[in-house]
């Protein structure tokens, strides 16, 4: 079952300067789903419209960034909530219960005058049934134990705390509520190797534990390759490559997708790993025809002309490319 549902989501950043208006396709027609207990990464460079989508799944949508079209759902208790046209009090009715957010440099959200004790309160003012503090510090003191903090942290201010403390506080902040879904923005980023991995298994043992679902967007490859059951690969505001992560590691089909791969270091191997070569177009231009044409080694005449549509190639693998045939094709061939 499916708990967050994009269906052909448009969202677009629209300025306007001295009279010009420029909008840029940050998200173009995208349609992915969050299942029941699993973790979903949305992988792809920088600037490729990852944390957007995340936003707009989010429903953190706020001018210039704009929903043009399609639309986000999620299933909450069997029930159908259209985020892209709630109101700001159905939104709040499900944020943090429904889905929760550890969001990009979250290190950083911490307000740096406040005890943590007191973001934790300030977190829980509005969203809990009245508690005494105590009864808060003590919930708050569990949870931070259960997520491998001392409950002296309670007392501390974000600067007394070293990064990957920070970042289990933000999780933690993030999974109070027992959230179905997490979406986590690039959790890793600006911590060294060592919290990195720490990050990484606490966030997984939450999943494991809690049976719910876990998004997790980043462009590090081998956080994919860990941590991961399904992939979806983004490319200049498209989805391009989407499937199960052992088959996407194991058998990449987009021309984009085997170069993600292939950057990736194998100890001992001393080949020499080739990039990618150009940048991503512009996507405040007229795109047509396919998004990677510019930087495809087996561009063909056809892929300047229209834009390959994302087709099921195999059980749970779907792919924008030419070169691959559609599943019923295959069938009937
Ligand atoms: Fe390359 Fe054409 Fe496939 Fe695009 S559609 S990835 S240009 S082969």
């Amino acid at each position: 079952m499916s708990l967050v549902r994009a269906e052909s989501l448009k969202a677009y950043y629209i300025t306007k300067a001295y009279g010009v208006e420029r909008v840029v396709k940050a998200v173009d027609n995208v349609t992915l789903e969050v299942r029941e207990n699993e973790i979903l990464g949305i992988a792809g460079e920088s600037g490729c419209g990852k944390s957007t989508l995340m936003k707009t799944l989010l429903g953190i949508v706020q001018p210039p960034l704009t929903v043009v079209g399609g639309r986000v759902v999620y299933t909450v208790d069997g029930k159908d909530v259209d985020v892209t046209a709630a109101s700001p009090q159905e939104l709040e009715g499900v944020r943090w219960r429904h889905v929760s957010y550890v969001p990009q440099g979250s290190m950083n959200v911490l307000n740096p005058v406040r005890r943590i004790k007191h973001t934790f309160r300030d977190f829980v003012a509005h969203r809990v049934q009245r508690m005494s503090q105590a009864e808060l510090v003590k919930w708050a003191a569990e949870h931070l134990k259960s997520l491998g903090l001392p409950p002296e942290v309670l007392n501390a201010y974000p600067h007394q705390l070293s990064g990957g403390m920070k970042q289990r506080v933000t999780i933690a902040l993030a999974t109070l509520l027992k959230p179905k879904v997490i979406f986590a923005d690039e959790p890793t980023t600006a911590l060294d190797v060592i919290v990195q991995r720490g990050v990484i298994q606490l966030l997984s043992r939450i999943q494991r534990e809690e049976k719910n679902s876990l998004v997790l967007v980043t462009h590090d490859m081998g956080v994919h390759a860990h941590l991961t059951h399904r992939i979806v690969i983004m490319y200049a505001g498209k989805v391009i490559e989407e499937g199960s992560t052992a088959k996407i590691f194991s058998a990449p089909q987009h021309p984009y997708t085997q170069y993600l791969i292939g950057s990736l270091p194998v100890i001992g191997d001393k080949e020499y790993r080739v990039s990618a070569p150009g940048n991503p177009p512009r996507l405040d231009r007229p795109l047509t025809g396919c998004r990677f044409v510019d930087r495809c080694p087996k561009a063909m005449p056809q892929c300047r002309q229209a834009a390959p549509a994302l087709v099921e190639t195999g059980k749970d693998h779907k792919v924008a490319c030419f070169l691959v045939s559609p599943e019923e094709e295959k069938e009937s061939a």
